[in-house]
């Protein structure tokens, strides 16, 4: 994988890296939307991701090529997000920014290849591991010190503010607080991290419906913006709820009057995830698999039913998962809108019965799906 980054660098720029980094890709495992509401999340950083070389200029040019894409040259004095074919390199264009705001210095700019085992736009979290991988390369570059928390929130902010995705600290944080093997939840009011193993024998199925939704980006916004909606009427009844997080699900449904059905239903996907990711880590505590799966199945129906944020084709590779006896739970896993769908397994799920999976789906929906077996990983690091 690195080899053909150093490849690529060496074929574009006609010399070798002087840093290289990897950060991966993640699964949500459940705690869906709950991060920019102040929430409970669990997700896995996964073995694919993105592995990035960097080599200091003369100039204060800033110049970037990834595998299969024209390169693209920007300036390092003048950093204003690029629209278009070149929109892809806002990720790292952003990270580079907070980091100078951070107090990286830069007196030259930089060449940057990139190389991706990564699906892109399918739930896995490319962009923060596009961003993680920049952040780490560049601060040993350039010399600057932070830890994983603070390169994770570097790289959300770089998210939200220069590429204009009101994301919460979930892609990043897992990219960045990854572990082989283990499972990372996240308090997302405290910033606090955890890591905990994956029981054993267990294994990670996603199915990417490769329906690529026009509109994600917008439809994101919508559900952000509706939530902080039903906060506000919620907060004029219960003042001292700071997050839809603060609130049970009781609660909401004593104000559903108050907020109509839609935003009583999109207040209770996030109280009810919250709800979800507790009985997870209970189960997972005991042992419990099947109720762990049981709790993944509801996830997935809430977000059909309050959070509109699944799709047919999610629910037909959730229905078809559900028919296998070796898969403990399925939901729909990021953002929703087309995407991926993770599988829990046993170990005896295999190539076999992900091929039923795939071909359930192929005739509801005709449209081949992507089956990647995947592990949990270890996060972001140099090379
Ligand atoms: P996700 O993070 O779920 O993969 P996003 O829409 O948040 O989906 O991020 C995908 C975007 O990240 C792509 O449209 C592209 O701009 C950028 N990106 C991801 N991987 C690569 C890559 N290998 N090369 C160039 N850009 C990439
Ligand atoms: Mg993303």
């Amino acid at each position: 994988m690195s080899a053909s980054t150093i490849t690529l660098f060496q074929e574009n720029y006609g010399t070798t890296p002087e840093q290289m980094a990897f950060a991966p890709g993640r699964i949500e495992f459940i705690g869906n939307h709950t991060d920019y509401n102040g929430g409970l999340v669990m997700g896995a950083a996964v073995t694919e991701g993105i592995t990035l070389a960097v080599r200091r200029r003369e100039d204060q040019q800033l110049r970037f090529i990834s595998d299969g894409l024209e390169g693209v040259a920007a300036d390092l004095e003048n950093l204003t997000p690029l629209s278009g074919s070149a929109s892809w390199v806002n990720y790292p264009l952003g990270v580079i920014k907070i980091l100078r705001e951070c107090g990286m210095s830069m007196s030259v700019g930089c060449d940057i290849a990139i190389t991706s085992t990564l699906p892109t736009g399918a739930g896995m979290s490319s962009s923060a591991a596009f961003e993680l991988s920049t952040a780490y390369a560049l601060a040993a570059l350039y010399g600057f010190k932070s830890d994983s928390a603070g390169f994770a929130g570097i790289c959300r902010q770089a998210e939200n503010e220069f590429v204009g995705m009101p994301c919460g600290i979930l892609d990043q944080g897992v990219s960045a607080f990854g572990k082989k093997n283990s499972l990372v939840s996240i308090n997302c009011a405290s910033e606090v991290y955890r890591t905990q193993a994956m029981p054993e024998g267990t294994h990670f199925w996603i199915f990417d419906s490769n329906e690529k939704h026009a509109l994600v980006d917008s439809a994101y916004a919508d559900r952000h913006r509706e939530c902080h909606q039903a906060l506000a009427v919620l907060q004029k009844a219960l003042p001292d709820a700071k997050t839809l997080s603060d609130l049970t699900c009781e609660q909401v449904k004593a104000h559903a009057a108050d907020l109509g059905d839609l935003l009583t239903r999109r207040a209770l996907h996030i109280t009810g995830e919250n709800a979800r990711v507790r009985s997870v880590e209970a189960a997972l505590e005991q042992g419990d698999l099947p109720g762990v799966g049981a709790a993944l199945y509801a996830s997935h129906k809430s977000s059909r039913v309050n959070f509109e944020n699944s799709t047919a084709a999610l629910d037909a590779l959730v229905a078809a998962l559900a028919q296998q006896p070796a898969v403990y739970g399925a939901r729909l896993t990021g953002g929703g809108f087309g995407g991926a769908v993770m599988a829990f397994t046993r170990a005896d799920f295999d190539a076999d019965a992900a091929a039923m999976v795939a071909a359930a789906y192929q005739a509801q929906c005709s449209r081949e799906a992507t089956v990647i077996h995947t592990q949990a990983g270890e996060g972001a690091h140099l090379l």
